[in-house]
Parts: structure tokens; C-alpha cells; sequence
């Protein structure tokens, strides 16, 4: 009935918060006093009553060309009203190709073929079951162990908080995917509070690689996933040669190695890929958030010839690798992705960042002193700012920082539990890193 109708329509009207369930979000607290974001355009946000807040996280972690970019903006305005969408199930829209050859290009060099998905999540699964299968097309099919890592995190699919190491993640969604170890993490304050970069410290660790096949016999371990700097639980980034230790350890066994660089790729830490950055190229490596700079959901993996090549096999008309999304390659997302490398490229974005690495990092270290400032770590554009609980509530002081930055000091920043994360757009100028710091110690000041 028209009553029926109102009483839905006024349910649902925009100023009801209650039907939208935030994702990773305290809903009741945030629908009391919601954070509300309108427009963007390059380095800001706006809210809706038009007041301009500093995105200090790339949004989340994923606007790295900046927000609202006329050549991104105008390749998805193209292409929504050339061919809005394509199966790529049996069939294929050209610029899917040109976009994984520019991808394969960017990457290390023997990382040559692309599967796309739409998400860090999809991607990470899409790794694990490439990982799984290569074994099983190559005669190994006892290898089916996945190894990840304590604070890992991999997103969400089941694959994903399996061999991820996020405790919250393992306490809620029962058994998760057998099968699987975890390395330890390499985070050790009293070894290296406030290290700009990689620590000294934390190398060896790798090592414990060699104890877990000692455990398990490499022979029924499928592959290692790793992020190369874990961003999501608080900008960790690798230890001195301990990537390298990895790739040598599971050479030594057959083990493939995975590098999650859904945050790494793309110039955060000022090379294309962290592989280029530390000199280690793995056997697949998964992307997603910078390649879009955000614009339109996508995620995949780039996989070497090796990988790739050992499924080409088999009758010509049988499909090789059972594995696919609806929207795999959809063209607003291979639109986006060709027109931000070109921004990427044009702007010398990822050579920016290297440039800027060094001034974010004295700019992120001037907080260190402050009494709620237990430690920093910097790498790239990315810096992490651990702050002491409050006894008995933790993650309070956290939320509280980042509520007030919002509100009342203009900026964007992330926070997990008490860390707070800084992940700026690579278009971020020096005087907009100082304010950004500046800003923050300014807030922390008032704890
Ligand atoms: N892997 C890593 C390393 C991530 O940082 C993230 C997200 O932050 C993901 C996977 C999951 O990506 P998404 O949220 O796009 O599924």
C-alpha cells in the first residue's frame, strides 16, 4: 500500500545510517557521530557541509595517484558508454590484454602472466589455489601445506584469514583451511623501536622456514605467503635480508613463494613493487587498490612463466585453470587501470615517493617524545605511530585520535587498535607531509 511505501521509503531515507552494516567499522559508535564523506579531489576529501580534510591514508591505501584524477575519471566515463561490460568467460575486450601486458612489463622481470580479480581478497585466493594447482598439474599434488605468517593479514576470504595471522579473524570463523603453519612475525620493539626502514634486526627469522619444513617435510608444503612490509597490522616492514633468506629457503625446497603486494605495489614504497625494491622477485605476486588508484574494484596476481606454462597442457579445448570471476577484467576496472599507470608513469609517481622518502620519514619521527607515543616505523610513504593503551581499553585511545582528527583537526588517518597509519597519496607535497605531522602532533599533544 502507498502507507507501506512511505513508512519503507522513509526507512530508508538518507538520514537513516541503520540499514548500511559498516564493514570493520564500530557501527553503534560511528551512526552516534558519523564520518561522512562527500566528494574528493586530489590530495583532500570534503564533507558534505563542504569542509576540506587531508586524506592521509590514500584513502585506504589505495588512492595513490590522488582522488577524482581528470585522465582516470574521463577513461571511466569513456568506457562506461563504449561497453559497460564483457563476459571474459569464453570471450574478451581487447584492453584486457593491453592492461596485462603493461602489468606483466611493470613487474619483475619473470612475472609474465596476469590473472585478474576484484579484489586484494580475490587475488589472495586466487594465489593460493594457483599454488595448490601448480603442484597438483605438475605431479605434486601431496604439496597442499600453506604457510603464512603471524600478523599477517591477506584480507578476507577463507583462504585469506587462514594463512593470515590476524587473531580476530581465527577466533571468529571456526576451522579455517587445514593445513596450514605460520611463520612468526618480525616485530620486536625493544630490538627496534623508531627504525627508519628496514631493521637491523629480525633477518634470521626467516630461518624459522626451515624449521617448519623440518616439522612438515617440504614435500607437503604447497607455498609461503608473505606481505614484503605488512601494512595493516602496523607497517612492518621487512627485517635486513630476510626476504631474500625466504627466496633462498624455498628455492632450497620447491616451496613457491607468494608476496601479498595489494599494498606494496604501485609505488608506496617507491619502486613499482616492493620485489623491485628489495631485489627478490617471487612466483606469484598479488596486486589490487593502487592499480585502479581505488576508482573501480580490482585485484589479481601476476605469476611467472613456470607457473603459468605447466598448465598449458592437455587438449586444446579443455580450460586450464578452473578459476574465474564474473567480473575478472571488467572493462570500467581495465579503463581505470590503464589510465593510472599512465598517471603513475607521467608523474613519475613511484620515483616521487622514493625522492620524499626521506623527509616523510624525519617528518613522521618529529612525534617520537611525545608521552602517548610508544613507537614509529617508516618505510616508503608509509608510517605507522604506535600509541601506549589505556589500561584496560585498548584500541580507545586509537579510535578516540582518530575521531578527533576527523572532526576537529581536518585529517584523515587509520587506526588499528592503537596504531595509527599514514599512507598519503604519492601527488602529497613536502609542505603537505609537514602539515599532515605537524597536525598529528598537534592531536597527540592533547592525550
Ligand atoms: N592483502 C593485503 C596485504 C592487504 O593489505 C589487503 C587489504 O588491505 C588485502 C589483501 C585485502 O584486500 P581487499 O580489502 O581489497 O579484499
Amino acid at each position: 500500500s502507498a502507507a507501506d511505501d512511505l513508512a519503507r521509503s522513509e526507512a530508508l531515507s538518507p538520514n537513516d545510517l541503520g540499514a548500511f552494516w559498516m564493514p570493520f567499522t564500530p557501527n553503534r559508535s560511528f551512526k552516534k557521530n558519523p564520518r561522512l564523506i562527500a566528494r574528493a579531489k586530489d590530495m583532500y576529501y570534503y564533507t558534505p557541509d563542504g569542509r576540506a580534510v587531508m586524506d592521509g591514508t590514500a584513502g585506504l591505501w589505495c588512492c595513490n595517484a590522488g582522488h577524482a584524477r581528470e585522465p582516470i575519471v574521463k577513461a571511466i566515463q569513456r568506457q562506461a558508454a563504449d561497453l559497460d561490460f564483457a563476459p571474459t568467460f569464453q570471450f574478451a575486450h581487447p584492453q584486457a590484454f593491453t592492461l596485462a601486458t603493461e602489468l606483466a612489463l611493470m613487474a619483475p622481470e619473470g612475472l609474465e602472466h596476469v590473472f585478474f580479480a576484484n579484489s586484494g581478497s580475490e587475488g589472495v585466493d586466487t594465489a593460493l589455489k594457483i599454488a595448490l594447482a601448480y603442484h597438483n598439474v605438475t605431479g605434486n599434488g601431496s604439496r597442499t601445506r600453506l604457510i603464512g605468517r603471524e600478523r599477517g593479514y591477506h584480507g578476507v576470504g577463507f583462504g585469506g584469514i587462514s594463512v593470515g595471522g590476524i587473531v580476530t579473524n581465527r577466533k571468529h570463523y571456526g576451522g579455517l583451511l587445514g593445513g596450514v603453519d605460520h611463520l612468526p612475525h618480525t616485530y620486536d620493539r625493544e630490538k627496534q623501536a623508531f627504525t627508519i626502514g628496514e631493521p637491523e634486526w629480525g633477518g634470521h627469522l626467516a630461518d624459522e622456514l626451515e624449521r617448519i619444513v623440518a616439522l612438515h617435510d617440504a614435500s607437503t608444503i604447497a607455498a609461503v605467503i608473505v606481505e614484503p612490509m605488512a601494512g595493516s597490522t602496523g607497517v612492518l616492514p621487512a627485517p635486513k635480508g630476510y626476504l631474500k633468506r625466504l627466496r633462498e629457503i624455498c628455492d632450497k625446497h620447491g616451496i613457491l613463494l607468494i608476496f601479498d603486494e595489494v599494498i606494496t605495489a604501485f609505488g608506496r614504497l617507491g619502486y613499482a613493487t616492493a620485489a623491485e625494491r628489495y631485489g627478490v622477485t617471487p612466483d606469484i605476486m598479488t596486486f589490487a587498490k593502487g592499480v585502479t588508484s581505488g576508482t573501480v574494484p580490482m585485484g589479481g596476481v601476476i605469476v611467472s612463466d613456470r607457473i603459468h606454462d605447466a598448465f598449458m597442457k592437455g587438449p586444446d579445448h579443455a580450460i586450464e585453470l578452473f578459476h574465474g570471476y564474473t567480473y575478472t577484467a571488467h572493462p570500467l576496472a581495465v579503463a581505470a587501470g590503464l589510465a593510472t599507470l599512465e598517471v603513475y608513469r607521467g608523474e613519475g609517481l613511484f620515483e616521487r615517493a622514493r625522492e620524499f622518502e626521506a623527509h616523510f620519514a624525519e617528518a613522521a619521527m618529529s612525534l617520537k617524545g611525545l608521552p602517548v607515543v610508544a613507537d614509529i616505523r617508516v618505510v616508503g610513504l608509509a608510517a605507522a605511530v604506535d600509541l601506549h593503551p589505556r589500561q584496560g581499553a585498548p584500541g580507545a585511545l586509537g579510535y578516540e585520535v582518530m575521531e578527533r582528527a576527523f572532526h576537529h583537526h581536518d585529517i584523515m588517518v587509520r587506526v588499528t587498535a592503537d596504531t595509527i597509519a599514514l599512507s598519503p597519496p604519492l601527488i602529497v607535497k613536502p609542505s603537505e607531509i609537514d602539515a599532515l605531522f605537524e597536525t598529528l602532533k598537534r592531536l597527540l599533544g592533547e592525550f
